[in-house]
Formats: C-alpha cells, structure tokens, sequence
C-alpha cells in the first residue's frame, strides 16, 4: 500500500515547536517503533482517518474508552445535548448521581464513589483514603502495572515507563517512592513476605486485576482471591484498578469475571465514554472518610463534568441495555487474536498470545507471559517491525510492546477478514 504522510510529518514537526516531543503523552511519539505517528482527524466506528487521508483500522481505541466505537451517535447526541446547556458550572448537577447510579448497578462493591478526569486521579485518590483510612503510609503495587503518573505509582511501572526504559522517573523524590514496595505479579509469596517485613504497616495492595500496561498478562488461577485474603488477613484495603477492565471485561469489570470483592475500585476510559473521566469508589465506610465528611482531601474544578457524565451516562447506559455485547466482542476478538497466531505458526515467527475478553497482546517471545519478566524478553524490535508492516497495511496496533489491544462493538467480520489479511503480508 503507497501511504503517504506528508502532511502528517508537517504537523508533527509544527507540533515539537511547541510541545515536548509534539505530544501530550509518550507513547504516541511513535519512539518505540519508529516511523511517523499519523495524525488524526476523524474517527468513525472501527476506523480513523489521517491528515493525509489514510485509513485505518483501529485497535487501541482511544488507549481502552471506545468500545462502542468511535463516534458512536448516542454518545455524540448526549454530548452535543450537553454541550448546548453549558460546559461546566462549578456546582452539582443531577447527571452526577445518575451516572453513579449506573456505575453501582454494575459494580455492587461500590457502595459510594467521587468522579475525577483522569485514571491517574482515580488512582492517587483511591491510595490517599486507603492510606488515611487505615493510618498505614506503605503501598504494594506489581511491576509492569500502570495506576497512573502520581509520584507515588511511578515505581517499576507500566505502559510508557516500561516502553522507554525509565526505571520510575526523575522529579520523584527517593521519600515518595519509598513507601511504594513493587513486586512480581502472579507470586502471591511475594506478597506475604511484603506483609512479613511491614507488619501493620501495609495501607493498602493495588493491582490491575488483568494487567494491560505490560501487556495483556491474566491472573493465575487463585492470584487475585490469594490477594483479597492477605488483604484482610493484615488489614489492608484491596483496590482494584479497574480503569482498563472496567465495563471492558464485562459489565462490572474483572471483580465480576473472577468473583472478587474489593474495598475500593478505580475507573476510567470507558466510564467517560472518551471524555476526560475517571472515578474511585468502594465501600461506603472507607469513601466517608472524604472531605466534606471526613479528613482526606480530595477536589477537583472539573470533576464530575457535565459533558463526560453525558458521554459516560450514554455509554454505561448502552453497554447496560446492550449486554450480548460481551460475547460477541469475545467472538471477534478471539478470531482475530488467534487467527494472527495461526499466521505467526505457519511463518515461523515466534509469538506468544494472551487475551482475556477483548483485550489482548501479540508478544514476540517463545515464553509464557505470566509477569512483566516473561513479556520483557519479547524482540521488541520484531514488534517494532510488525508495527510499521501493520500501520502500512492500514491496520493500527497500539505502538508499543507492552501495552494491549482493544476491540470494539465495531469491529465485525470483515474487520477480522482485513486484521489477518494484514498479518499475512506483515509476518511474512
Ligand atoms: N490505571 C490503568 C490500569 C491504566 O491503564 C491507566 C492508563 N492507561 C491509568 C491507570 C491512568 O489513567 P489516565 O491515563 O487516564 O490518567
């Protein structure tokens, strides 16, 4: 395919005058897998369009929001609603509890919760009330996972941070990360040497319960029920972050795929319906512990915005009305994920599959991706090359190794017809 990006390069080299990188977020600098990140301008269902008029078929979805698709009209209606009636006002509106309403039909662990506009606050904020909650400073995360870009959660983390290399980052004083302990995910006797060493000390563990920002990597066969024991055995909080999975793997997420009850829950992505949203909630007894009624601060000038509520209320509403969604998306994205490993055989490209619903990653490495270990030694520039070969063939795969893929309500048939077309010729 002769894809040009002329236009597009122009715009990034505008973009860099101004912007560190050109971007507003790492890993779409391309960096990872070289060549020209397009620019968008315009999304309809399974496909965006660039400045140079290219087409592509679209499977990282906004990062994980757009499972209905992109543009999907009741969602544009419900904004354009909105919108007419005013961006923002600074004081409560009733969309407010109508989209917490639906969030607690689909997650019964969320007894009360506060909106944020991003993952990141959901997940700082979620840590800042387990750790006041419990008058506890130490928090267990897992290496390879992404809670956000907090100072806290930058400790051997995912998505981007594991993209670049960046061991955490510079700007985080060595006191902040300090109360942050990173360990093996998949290894619960890691987690119980952790509540050895720290007895009473521990605030709370914090996991992505299907991890997506090394990858997509599952969780063992008993992990997570073995981590909400630990939990309750040393009186620590369990926080699940659901910002990736959430409405995602099913209507309430991972906790209800694997029947885990956790004290608090982070959301983001698809609560918003891709506006800037997020959300934390959980037990009523913790979430009280927030200013106004308790001593834990947390604000925020856009939270709970008219717009994302609109967009978030007419997404939840649909995936709630809409619930065969779910299996066909596990249809289509098992004849897709599969379909290239078929390919990958037959070509003789070592490749390793993991999916859970409809996120999933393509790992180039022979070895069960099981941590963030295993998907570290992918050939990261075989994915590279993939990448470009795919990105050519109008296929449009997130751009980094350690991140997963998205389908959506949109990608039908013929979309997996083209996704293992492009694989042929790519592989090959
Ligand atoms: N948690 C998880 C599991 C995520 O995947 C992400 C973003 N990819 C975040 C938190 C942070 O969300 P945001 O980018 O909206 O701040």
């Amino acid at each position: 395919m002769s894809r040009t990006l002329t236009r597009s390069r122009q715009l990034q080299q505008r973009a860099e005058g101004f912007l560190p990188g050109g971007v507003d977020s790492p890993v779409r600098a391309f960096r990872a897998v070289g060549g020209d990140p397009p620019f968008v301008t315009r999304a309809e269902g399974a496909y965006l369009w660039d400045a140079d008029g290219n087409r592509y078929l679209d499977f990282f979805g906004s990062w994980g929001p757009m499972i209905l698709g992109h543009a999907f009209p009741p969602v544009v209606e419900a904004v354009c609603e909105a919108a007419a009636r005013g961006t923002s006002f600074g004081a409560s509106t009733a969309a407010e509890a109508d989209l917490a309403e639906l969030v607690t039909r689909c997650f019964p662990s969320v007894e009360r919760l506060r909106f944020v506009s991003s993952g990141t606050e959901a997940c700082m904020s979620a840590v800042r009330v387990a750790r006041g909650f419990t008058g506890r400073n130490f928090v267990i995360k897992f290496e390879g996972c992404y809670h956000g870009h907090s100072d806290a959660m930058l400790v051997k983390a995912g998505s981007g941070v594991a993209t670049f290399g960046i061991p955490g980052s510079a700007g985080v004083p060595v006191e902040t990360a300090m109360h942050t302990l990173a360990l093996p995910y998949n290894d619960l006797a890691a987690v119980e040497a952790a509540f050895e060493g720290h007895p009473g000390e521990i605030a709370c563990v914090i996991v992505e319960p299907v991890v997506g920002n090394a990858g997509t990597i599952a969780p063992g066969a008993g992990y997570l029920q073995g981590l909400r024991e630990l939990c309750t055995r040393h009186g620590a909080l369990l926080i699940l972050d659901e910002v990736m999975t959430g409405f995602r793997l099913s209507l309430g997420g991972a906790q209800e795929l694997y029947g885990i009850k956790p004290d608090l829950t982070t959301l983001g992505k698809i609560i918003g319906g891709g506006l800037p949203c997020g959300a934390f909630g959980g037990r009523a007894e913790v979430m009280e512990s927030l200013a106004p009624l308790g001593p834990v601060y947390q604000a925020g000038t856009l939270s709970g915005n008219p717009l994302a509520m609109a967009a978030g209320i007419a997404t939840v509403g649909y995936l709630l009305e809409h619930p065969s969604i779910y299996a066909e998306l596990e249809k289509t994205t098992a004849a897709i994920a599969e379909g290239v490993v078929a390919i990958a055989r037959e070509a003789g490209v070592p490749m390793m599959m993991n999916r859970v619903g409809s996120m999933f990653t393509w790992f180039f490495t022979d070895r069960a991706v099981e941590n963030f270990e295993d998907a570290a030694t992918s050939d990261t520039a075989a994915f590279a090359r993939f990448h470009r070969a795919m990105l050519d063939a109008g296929v449009w795969l997130p751009p980094s190794q350690y991140e997963a893929a998205f389908v959506g309500m949109q990608h039908g048939m013929v979309e997996v017809e083209a996704t293992l077309e492009a694989a042929r010729g790519a592989l090959r």
